[in-house]
This record gives structure tokens, C-alpha cells and sequence, in this order.
């Protein structure tokens, strides 16, 4: 899956302090930031853990956020679906989307819940 996208990855400090985060353009292109400041602080396998993670929100992100192809149209859909759903099952008030020890995080939003989804 990987070979057939080009994600750049980019050095930068991000001031909340986060590891890593998924930047996206107006245009629709995407890039990964990797905090330097951080990244030398966490296991080669949070690292790899969060790479992943950034990787499906850069491979995602735009069809969820503008679908323009079918395919598109269809993940879009599907995603949207199981997201009330679990949403539904597990509501907020309950079970708060901020705390990612739980692993309701995935609840937080669309784009969460394609990414752990595939991830976790
Ligand atoms: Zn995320």
C-alpha cells in the first residue's frame, strides 16, 4: 500500500509538545511532522506506533474531509457509519474522547477513528 503513495516527512517542532502530527494543505497534499524535539524521548516502537498512525491519517484525511472518487465515496460512507455507531455505544459523556490511556480517543472523530481503526 505504501509503495504506490510519496508522504513526505518533515523536522519540526511542534509547540503542544506532540510527537508527531499529520499537517494537511488547501490543495489536498499532505505531509508528516516529526517532532526532533520529542522523537529521541520515545521507543523505537511508540515511534514506529505513531509513524503508522500519522501514515493512515495522510492516506485518509482527504477522503474523509472532501471524497471525490467512488471509492472514496464509499470509505467515506462506511467509516462515517461505524463512527456513529460506536459513538452511540460509547457516548462522550461517558467516555471521554480526550483520554488516550482508554482507547476512546478513537471516538474523538472521524478521522481518529479511521486511523486507530487501522492502527490499534
Ligand atoms: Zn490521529
Amino acid at each position: 500500500m505504501l509503495s504506490r503513495h510519496d508522504i513526505p516527512v518533515k523536522l519540526e517542532v511542534l509547540p503542544s509538545g506532540k510527537l508527531m502530527a499529520c499537517r494537511t494543505y488547501e490543495d489536498g497534499s499532505v505531509v508528516i511532522i516529526v517532532n526532533p524535539n520529542h522523537s529521541s524521548r520515545v521507543s523505537n516502537r511508540r515511534l514506529s506506533d505513531s509513524l503508522l498512525h500519522e501514515v493512515i491519517h495522510a492516506l485518509t484525511v482527504q477522503a474523509i474531509n472532501n471524497p471525490k472518487t467512488e471509492e472514496e465515496r464509499k470509505f467515506a460512507a462506511r467509516n462515517r457509519d461505524m463512527f456513529r455507531t460506536f459513538d452511540k455505544l460509547f457516548p462522550a459523556e461517558i467516555f471521554s474522547r480526550n483520554d488516550m490511556d482508554t482507547g476512546y480517543y478513537i471516538l474523538k472523530d472521524e478521522k481518529e477513528f479511521a486511523a486507530v481503526f487501522a492502527t490499534d
